[in-house]
């Protein structure tokens, strides 16, 4: 099991500086106005090998409509729910507001495990910040600097000091993974429908597309159930659209949909079906797949489409020619406007991050490489035979294969994807990545 820590604290304070710094991307953007981070943004933390999920949550901002500012409050809520433990950043350079106090009563009265982080402590200016912080009643306060990465070791120590008993390991292993939430992410091109099916899927507004342009900038993570099935949407920087975004904000979008790809595990690029699959579209796709994630393809507003049959052979086409990495990939005919085929949409969502999980026995492996290397031997190199002695399945999420080889080096590209092919079709596996280390062995 992970632990959950949520960063809380007025605008400016660092949070974001801190949530980068913890989950060591670029996650987060960083601003000099208040508010930028609106909404709820979370990551997977890394201090000192130990890991643990990160969220940071929206600062209670005086400057927008009572309406925004409860929705946000909400998941601000949510969020600390959530957490294992709450980081209370402070910047002690601006020293105590009333918006901390208000965030330090708020969190004394709640109950739950709370660190006071004084952040922006470089050099000897934080020096009185630091002597006051004790004033907000929630005991000593840790030292950092998020820019600078100082203080983190006794951040490490607090954060640690939150696990439960039983999880000290805190390392999680792949079954308790499996059995968390299907990370889920809805990718594509503006205009292709992606805040339609997402808000057809989740059933209500929650996305926060309302009126206020900017809301969902940032990425953002939903928890929600599909037929029993907890699910995680991970936001779909693609939605950013709505903000008319300017400038800096705008150039991050290759690196968010990049970033939306890597929390996923299983990842539908939707497309339009008049527009087809284009270059972009190609781009995002190989992504999915150099990142090891299970890759869906929908094919949205279907309601409209004329030819239907045409536009889908060129869309299978194209993939088959441009994707041979990914024989196989499921291809699911949509509307999200009308909610036409939702489920099946879902059941390929489902049946994807199946074959991603698949584990294939090793007696079963060794017997099929047996056979398929008998079929079709690898070639000669320098007149000797190339042999492929033993196979095991090194791990899932994605399938990764190890075998040992003679003479790794002198098997050819070829070679590998006619076992590529092959372990496809014979345990079917198909669309998602699949990873095959050659190694070394007698
Ligand atoms: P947020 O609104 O709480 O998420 O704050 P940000 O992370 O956006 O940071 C607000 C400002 O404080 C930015 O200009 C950061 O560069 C700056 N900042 C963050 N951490 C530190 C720090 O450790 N020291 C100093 N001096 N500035 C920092
Ligand atoms: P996003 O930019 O990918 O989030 O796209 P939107 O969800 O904002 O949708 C863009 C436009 O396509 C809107 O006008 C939607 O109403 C429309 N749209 C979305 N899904 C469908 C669909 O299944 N059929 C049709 N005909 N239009 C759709």
């Amino acid at each position: 099991m992970t632990i959950t820590v949520a960063i809380l604290g007025r605008p400016n304070v660092g949070k974001s500086t801190l949530f980068n710094r913890l989950v060591g991307q670029k996650l987060a953007l960083v601003d000099d106005t208040p508010g930028v981070t609106r909404d709820r943004r979370e990551g997977e933390g890394n201090l000192f090998g130990f890991t643990f999920r990160v969220i940071d949550t929206a600062g209670l901002e005086e400057r927008f409509d009572a309406s925004l500012e409860g929705r946000m409050r909400v998941q601000t809520e949510r969020a600390l729910e959530e957490a294992d433990i709450t980081l209370l950043v402070i910047d002690v350079r601006a020293g105590l507001t009333p918006l901390d106090e208000h965030f330090a009563n708020w969190l004394r009265r709640s109950n739950k495990p709370v660190a006071l982080v004084a952040n922006k402590c470089e050099g000897r200016a934080a020096e009185a910040g630091l002597a006051e912080a004790y004033a907000l009643g929630l005991g000593e306060p840790i030292p950092i600097s998020a820019e600078h990465g100082l203080g983190m070791s006794d951040l490490f120590h607090t954060i640690q000091a939150a696990i439960p008993e039983a999880d000290e390991e805190g390392l999680e292993d792949e079954a308790a993974e499996a059995a968390g939430p299907l990370q889920l992410a809805i990718v594509g091109r503006p205009n292709v429908g992606k805040s339609t099916l997402v808000n057809k899927l989740l059933g209500e507004e929650r996305l926060l597309t309302g009126p206020e342009a900017g809301i969902t900038r940032d990425s953002i993570a939903i928890d929600w159930a599909f037929e029993g099935r907890p699910i995680r949407l991970v936001d779909t920087a693609g939605l950013r659209r709505k903000a008319r975004v300017t400038g800096k904000i705008e150039k991050l979008s290759t690196a968010d949909t990049l970033r939306t790809i890597r929390f996923a595990q299983v990842v539908v690029l939707l497309l339009d079906v008049e527009e087809g699959l284009e270059k972009q579209d190609l781009t995002i796709a190989r992504m999915v797949v150099d990142e090891g994630r299970a890759l869906i393809i929908g094919v949205n507003k279907w309601d409209s489409c004329r030819d239907r049959d045409a536009a889908l052979l060129a869309i299978r086409e194209r993939i088959e020619r441009s994707l041979p990495q990914v024989r196989g990939v499921p291809l699911v005919t949509l509307s999200a406007l009308q909610g036409h085929n939702i489920d099946r949409l879902m059941q390929a969502v489902f049946g994807a991050h199946e074959v991603w999980n698949r584990r294939i026995g090793t007696a079963d492996l060794n017997r099929w490489l047996e056979a398929v290397t008998a079929a079709h031997p690898p070639p000669a190199s320098a007149g000797r035979r190339v042999r492929l002695k033993y196979m095991t399945q090194a791990k899932s999420r994605p399938p990764t294969f190890a075998i040992f080889c003679t003479k790794p080096q002198d098997l050819p590209t070829s070679y590998l994807r006619y076992l590529e092919n092959g372990l496809r079709e014979t345990f079917d596996l198909p669309g998602t990545p699949i990873r095959i280390n050659i190694r070394k062995g007698e």
